[in-house]
């Protein structure tokens, strides 16, 4: 197995890497960054949840730093595009989480807010640029920024950015970066379209694949509970007396939130911890340990704390809130059906969350069947249109308890699509 070490990375890298609690490369860092190290363009075929950020981060921030120049106002050294205003602010948490020992400018540009504080931070120069391609055209057209000293290009989720309708855009972005670069492309699926991308932008490069998760999703029974708000801590500890959940991740969407659900089910006699990102590095290792251990039987988590997570035999994934990016459901309910066994994971929906849902059933191109069989159910009005509006799925999979129920066919080989505009 490869170390972080003997892929070539300098020490402020890899302090950064284990401050992190990264043990071990994942399989894309593994095979990408040497090639990015030696400055080869590289294609490569994964998705998000793979690790892909520090696939290509590490490397570029190494570039970087071992070649300092100042950049010239309104200008970027690496530029990298990815489609969503969620996937460029991850990025570059990334980048800042990674770089956290040089000496890199950043700044970090999508639509939907005001672009002022964007254009105050790209004036001075910066190092590091991550951006939806709708704005950073408008920022160019504007002269905000210039693409000329650009050195390191990289398309992230080519495939999802087709798909948002950004084809033109990100070729006329291309165009404008200089030819002698490092370019990068990043793509779960290969359609024709961008595979037409690779063969423009890329010279020479190598090409790395990843499994996809979809192998994973499709053996996860998944199911979704309708519920009030107020009903939903009721419900979880209704789900939690059936012994079959024998090791859960909660998911919630906020700190705060999962905080509570902890305190009630510890109230409760359930052996329960939360971690999320106000915990110390050391108290979210405690409790990942405990629950590793079986001394706790339930970890509710917020994504971000829960990124990296890799716990065998985790009977159920339990959204206790519906993410609002569907690549984050995929990701969660990803936790079970580790090692070739197979999961349950159960999304407890409200009203507000419908919307939510349905993307999700989109991404996943499969619609979840629904759990009638619980106390809450049809207690909660949905009225709007809800998966509950299909009467074929209900009752498919009513099966007692927290389990059961394969969710109906659909392949469900790509996710993530159609998200959101940038
Ligand atoms: P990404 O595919 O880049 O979104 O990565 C998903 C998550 O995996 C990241 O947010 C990291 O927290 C985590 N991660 C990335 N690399 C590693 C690693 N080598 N070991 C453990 N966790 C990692």
């Amino acid at each position: 197995m490869t170390n972080f070490s003997e892929l070539g990375l300098t020490d402020a890298i890899l302090r950064a890497v284990t401050g992190e609690g990264y043990t071990v490369p994942t399989p894309i860092q593994a095979q990408t960054i040497p090639y990015l190290l030696q400055g080869r363009d590289v294609l490569g075929i994964a998705q998000t949840g793979t690790g892909k950020t520090a696939a290509f981060a590490l490397p570029i921030l190494q570039r970087l730093s071992e070649n300092p120049r100042k950049a010239m106002p309104k200008s970027t050294r690496a530029l990298i595009l990815t489609p969503t205003r969620e996937l460029a602010l991850q990025i570059d948490e990334g980048f800042k989480t990674y770089g956290r020992h040089l000496n890199l400018k950043r700044a970090v540009v999508f639509g939907g807010v005001s672009q002022r504080p964007q254009v105050g931070a790209l004036r001075q120069g910066i190092d590091i640029l991550v951006a939806t391609p709708g704005r950073l055209l408008d920022l160019m057209n504007q002269r905000h920024i210039d693409l000329c000293s650009v050195e390191i290009f990289v398309l992230d989720e080519a495939d999802r950015m087709l798909d948002m309708g950004f084809i033109r855009d990100v070729r006329t972005i291309a165009a404008k970066v200089p030819t002698k670069r490092q370019t990068l492309l990043f793509s779960a699926t290969m359609p024709s379209a961008v595979d037409g991308l690779v063969k423009g932008l890329l010279k020479d490069f190598a090409r790395v694949e990843v499994t996809p998760e979809s192998t994973t999703v499709e053996r996860i029974a998944q199911r979704v509970m309708l519920v009030a708000k107020e009903d939903k801590r009721s419900l979880l500890g209704d789900v939690l007396k059936d012994s079959s959940v024998s090791r859960a991740i909660v998911f919630t969407r906020t700190k705060h939130c999962a905080n509570r659900v902890a305190e009630q089910l510890q109230k409760t006699g359930v052996a329960a911890d939360a971690i999320h990102g106000n915990k110390s590095q050391g108290a979210r290792q405690r409790s990942l340990a405990a629950f590793k251990d079986g001394k706790v039987r339930v970890l509710v988590a917020t994504d971000i704390a829960a990124r990296g997570i890799d716990v065998d035999h985790i009977s159920h994934v339990i959204n206790f809130e519906l993410p609002m990016e569907p690549e984050s459901y995929v990701h969660r309910i990803g936790r079970t059906a580790r090692a070739g066994t197979e999961g349950i994971a159960l999304s407890f929906c409200d009203a507000s969350e419908r919307g939510q849902l349905r993307a999700i059933e989109r991404a996943i191109r499969q619609s979840i069947p629904v759990d009638v069989t619980h106390a809450y159910h049809g207690k909660v009005s949905m009225t709007g249109g809800t998966t509950e509006e299909a009467p074929q799925r209900r009752g498919r999979n009513n099966r007692r308890g927290g389990g059961g129920g394969r969710n109906g066919g659909g392949g469900g080989k790509s996710w993530g699509r159609k998200s959101r505009a940038a």
